[in-house]
């Protein structure tokens, strides 16, 4: 008698699917391996030449792609390589968090091309909230040129499938949003979300520490304490999409209690608001991190006690990260990270030897390339990723301008009804 679910049964593909498919493993492999010719791309993908030639004139009639020619002479024809259009159009990857909203826009290679950074309450209304949020995209999009996507990062946890922020802790009244169609709605092209830990570590994979690791584990420290999780390039999910939450994984079992109900989360000791608190406690005044390394660096003897404990805390959830998890690099981001400038080597020192076996031995534990943008730049990754992954359905949805004629201008409904069930 099974009540549970059944056993998934893997479903065959009709051949319009193939064909997409087969366009999306090209668009794939052209953006990781570009500049790159017709039979490079064949040898690559396993597909055909003549599959190749029809799929780059499916993509080259997207304007999808740039040709030039090869300065390798060879007998016969010259080849020509291929990279993806970086001026296809525009990305915008945006952060949506407790302090602020940052939004980049970056052309279609994934390069940063302007960047706007606003404070941010999440105490007002989400009505309020999604208006700012909105006349943030609004200010910084190139009327000239075609949108292609939105992707947005928010704290957890997240329906990434459905694009809804579920509830985050200390976010005002945003509870089940439909952050994406609204959005969609409001600008008229696909849009995406994730987590901002998950979209941080995305980020870091495409552009950053990660560029050459596709087992890695993200770690944010700051206000709060989240991870992403990295598995064959793929953020790693889990059933309920909570898989990587290191901030509330038991660190000290009689410890605080935390606001996930649990007691001695990671999250309740070494989170930025945590470790100000206990510095308060043992009668320090500081109002941030760097100001408490500060004091540890001139050699107060709390303040480096505190940045010990935190040491021993932190050290202790990577070694658990490595025993479960077993990833190939450990990326540490967030203001914490920034603020210590030795935290990562320290960290780093403290793993080594302590985790099962000679799995310690080859990890590596580094701070973040991305910094401040790594949300941000995640959510355009993510962006372009779902554009590669189906270029007919994002490329039809978003204000597509073929064949190079004048784009369409901007102008965003001013009266869209904000979803907030
Ligand atoms: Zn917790």
């Amino acid at each position: 008698m099974n009540q549970g679910k059944p056993r998934r049964i893997r479903q065959g593909r009709n051949l319009p699917e193939v064909r997409a498919d087969n366009l999306s493993v090209v668009l794939e492999a052209l953006q990781k391996l570009q500049p790159i010719s017709r039979s490079g791309l064949a040898e690559a993908t396993g597909l055909t030449a003549a599959t190749i030639t029809h799929m780059v004139d499916e993509l080259s009639a997207y304007d999808l792609l740039v040709e030039t020619p090869s300065s390798e002479r060879q007998i016969g024809r010259r080849p020509t390589l291929l990279t993806l259009n970086p001026e296809r159009g525009q990305v915008i990857g945006v952060e949506l968090s407790r302090s602020r909203i940052q939004v980049i826009r970056s052309n279609f290679g994934g390069q940063t091309l302007a960047r706007l950074d606003r404070p941010f309450q999440p105490t007002a209304s989400v009505e309020q909230g999604l208006t700012q949020l909105a006349g943030v995209i609004s200010d910084i999009v190139d009327q000239d040129r075609p949108l292609l996507g939105i992707g947005v990062g928010v704290p957890g946890p997240v329906n990434s499938a459905e694009g809804v922020v579920l509830g985050p802790p200390n976010f005002g009244g945003w509870r089940n949003v439909a952050l994406t169609a609204w959005l969609r709605e409001r600008f008229g092209v696909p849009c995406w979300l994730d987590d901002d830990a998950k979209a941080a570590a995305f980020g870091e994979r495409w552009y950053g520490a990660g560029r050459h690791e596709d087992t890695l584990l993200y770690i944010s420290l700051r206000s709060g304490v989240g991870a992403g999780l990295i598995v064959g390039d793929r953020v790693y999910r889990g059933a309920h999409e909570l898989a990587g939450e290191i901030g509330h994984t038991t660190i000290h079992v009689d410890g605080p209690l935390c606001e996930c109900g649990n007691r001695g989360c990671l999250e309740t000791l070494v989170s930025v608001p945590a470790i100000l608190q206990e510095a308060r406690r043992l009668g320090l005044t500081v109002g941030s991190p760097a100001e408490l390394h500060t004091l540890a660096h001139a050699g107060d003897p709390v303040a480096r006690s505190i940045q010990e404990r935190v040491h021993t805390y932190l050290s202790a959830a990577l070694v658990n990260a490595v025993n479960h998890y077993d990833p190939a690099l450990i990326v540490l981001g967030g203001v914490l990270v920034r603020s210590w400038p030795d935290l990562t080597a320290t960290l780093a020192e403290k793993v080594k030897g302590r985790s099962f076996g000679y799995l310690s031995k080859d990890i590596r534990i580094v701070q973040s390339v991305l910094g401040e943008d790594a949300t941000a730049l995640g959510a355009v990754a993510i962006a372009i990723d779902h554009i590669l992954g189906d270029p007919h359905q994002a490329l039809s949805a978003s204000r597509a301008v073929l064949g190079g004629g004048a784009a369409q201008p901007f102008t965003p409904p001013l009266t869209a009804a904000p979803s907030t069930k």
